[in-house]
């Protein structure tokens, strides 16, 4: 489903991403943990093309999307494939993000609306099912200043969801949230690992990693440490620097 090879990143002098390797399969759940400044982020932007890669190649359900060799892109797709490849990619940030000015359902329907060009009811009643999924079909015309964080996180996620995604990025959902409002989250991304979903999250929550996560891998330094199940990486790490990383978030 997502295939990345060898990429490096530079912010100006700075190398970020270092030479990263990985691959995530159809309905495969993988969590990424690391040190704050260990490139994580910019591996999900670089994902996604919020940033490009300085080097490496991105393939997205065997697609090459992005190849690059010393900054200089060597192929690349159309901006109209690039625009469907992004769709396939939904994103949830650490702060939510919503559009302050849009209600609850309006937030969830304003991209399909505008770049999908949906129809305007059927979005609205799909969003609504979404919203129900979350547990937030009675917000749905509320605005997001009324809501709690983890109310607006949820209808961030659904947000993503309602442009029909095929892997869902998440860049440390609920890092943000007061610590009673972190279960709901959780209990929704796991609802959706459930239901067969693909995803790659950035996430601090150990015990979530544990439970939902087929795959952990450890970065830091720009490099992926370590990588296996959530049996290996985190209750039996081999590298020194995942141990110390753990023995300080446990
Ligand atoms: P993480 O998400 O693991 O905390 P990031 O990917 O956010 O790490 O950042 C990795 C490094 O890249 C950090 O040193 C950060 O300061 C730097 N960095 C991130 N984004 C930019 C940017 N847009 N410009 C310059 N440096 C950046
Ligand atoms: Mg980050």
């Amino acid at each position: 489903m997502v295939e990345v090879r060898n990429i490096t990143k530079y912010f100006g002098d700075l190398k970020v991403l270092k030479g990263v390797n990985f691959k995530v399969n159809r309905g495969e759940v993988v969590c990424i943990l690391g040190p704050s400044g260990s490139g994580k982020s910019t591996m999900l932007r670089c994902l996604n093309q919020l940033e490009r890669i300085t080097d490496g190649e991105i393939y997205i359900e065997g697609e090459l999307m992005d190849q690059r060799k010393n900054n200089r892109t060597v192929n690349h797709i159309d901006a109209g494939r690039l625009q469907q490849l992004r769709c396939d990619l939904g994103m949830v940030f650490q702060n939510f993000n919503l559009f302050p000015h849009l209600n609850v359902i309006e937030n969830v329907t304003v991209a399909p609306i505008t770049v999908l060009k949906a129809n305007k009811q059927e979005i609205t009643k799909r969003g609504l099912e979404l919203l129900d999924m979350v547990g937030l079909k009675d917000r749905a015309y509320e605005y997001p200043i009324r809501l709690s964080g983890g109310q607006q996180q949820r209808v961030a996620i659904a947000r993503a969801l309602a442009m029909n995604p095929k892997i869902m990025l998440f860049d440390e959902p609920t890092s943000a949230l007061d610590p009673e409002l972190v279960g709901d989250v959780l209990g929704t991304m796991r609802q959706l690992a459930d239901d067969g979903m693909t995803m790659i999250i950035v996430t601090h929550e150990i015990g979530f990693a544990r439970e939902v996560a087929d795959r952990v891998i450890f970065m830091d330094n720009g490099v992926i440490c370590e990588e296996g199940t959530p049996e290996q990486v985190i209750d039996h790490p081999q590298e020194e620097r995942t141990q110390s990383f753990l023995k300080k978030i446990l």
